[in-house]
């Protein structure tokens, strides 16, 4: 029977929250569209989370541990997901839309000769096809779109599904591919600090714009060790706008936008930010978006579901005290 391949990212050995996420929304297709459900997962000792795939309801899970694959090279990793899509007979191919997970699904797509819908928000089936939803125009406006060819392929930002157990035994096979000599081979990486929580996984943020001042400045330290100190307070992971980073106020893995990261956590508290259009296209599918800002008019507060016109000068300390006296009462 045809099937549904998630292609996963396993990453320092450990498979990121969005493939559960994405297993989860697998599950629930393939029983619309009556196809089975396969997890592909590929890399160095891949093997070792085999078992994982069928607590979330994947049927089938496929282990391709080639040489090719020890070091990360994204022709060899797309090759894979083509090739395996080829062998277990996958109409439709799906994706977490991390960095990684975009480029490898569009080198795919290349590979398999099909079209691809990326950054999908949510899907829905019509007349046994699959529509997908994406943020279009920076998020101004969002339109479905069915994949006409064949596999069907799309991505999906991170948090569109909230991940549910659903044990069925795990069906494991080792896959041996022929893939093509890497043309490209990722060296080495520089990982952000340990324990710091990556803004695209995390469920709440904590954003900071210009507004927030440098942190060279007796001011501008403040606020940001303010900021810091609430994310610490409700576990929040930190975020930031494109200058912010540009500028070396703050690591360039806190960048949230157009052409930073996309992020749709349940709660986003941003911070002295305007609001443009293009820092919007990263977090406006966020579930519930807290706005301070002292301008009355900043465009922030059109996107925002709760809005506080004040100086954060004022208003962070302010917060930090309301958490810590709800924290003491608990
Ligand atoms: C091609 C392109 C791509 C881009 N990609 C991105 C992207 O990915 N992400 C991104 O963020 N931007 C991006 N930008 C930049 C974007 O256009 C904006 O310039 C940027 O988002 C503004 O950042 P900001 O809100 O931090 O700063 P500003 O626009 O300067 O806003 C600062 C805000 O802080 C408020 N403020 C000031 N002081 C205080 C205070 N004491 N208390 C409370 N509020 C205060 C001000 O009222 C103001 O609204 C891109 C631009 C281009 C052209």
């Amino acid at each position: 029977m045809s099937t549904i391949l998630v292609a996963t990212e396993i990453r320092q050995g450990e498979l990121k929250s969005i493939n559960i996420e994405v297993f989860t929304a697998a599950v629930k297709i393939a029983k619309e569209i009556n196809l089975t459900t396969t997890a592909l997962l590929s890399g160095k000792n891949a093997a070792s989370l085999a078992e994982i795939p069928a607590k979330y309801g994947i049927e089938n899970t496929v282990v391709v541990e080639d040489a090719k694959l020890e070091k990360y090279s994204p022709d060899c990793y797309a090759a894979a997901i083509a090739e395996t899509a080829r062998q277990k007979d996958a109409k439709v191919i799906l994706m977490g839309a991390t960095y990684t997970g975009k480029d490898l699904m569009s080198r795919a797509a290349q590979i398999l000769d099909t079209a691809l819908a990326q950054d999908c928000t949510a899907y829905r089936v019509e007349g046994g096809a699959l529509r997908f939803t994406r943020p279009m125009y920076a998020g101004k406006v969002r339109a479905e779109v069915r994949v006409a060819s064949s596999p069907v392929m799309a991505t999906f930002r991170a948090k569109t599904f909230k991940p549910e157990e659903n044990p069925v035994t795990a069906k494991v096979e080792k896959l041996t591919l022929s893939l093509p000599e890497p043309l490209t081979v990722l060296e080495a990486i520089e990982t952000a600090a340990a324990g710091k929580l990556d803004v695209s996984e995390a469920d709440l943020i904590v954003s900071g714009g210009r507004g927030m001042k440098d942190p060279n400045t007796p001011e501008g330290k403040e606020n940001w060790a303010n900021l810091e100190k609430l994310a610490e307070l409700i576990g929040a992971a930190t975020g930031c706008s494109r200058p912010v980073s540009d500028d070396g106020w703050r690591s360039h893995d806190e960048h949230i936008g157009q052409t930073g990261k996309t992020v749709s956590p349940l709660l986003y508290i941003s911070c002295a930010m305007s609001g443009a259009i293009q820092h919007l296209a990263g977090m406006s599918s966020s579930k519930c978006i807290v706005a301070i800002n002292k301008d009355p008019e900043a465009p922030i507060f059109n996107a925002a579901d709760y809005g506080i016109v004040g100086d954060i000068a004022q208003v962070l300390p302010a917060m930090i005290e309301e958490v810590k006296k709800l924290k003491a009462r608990d």
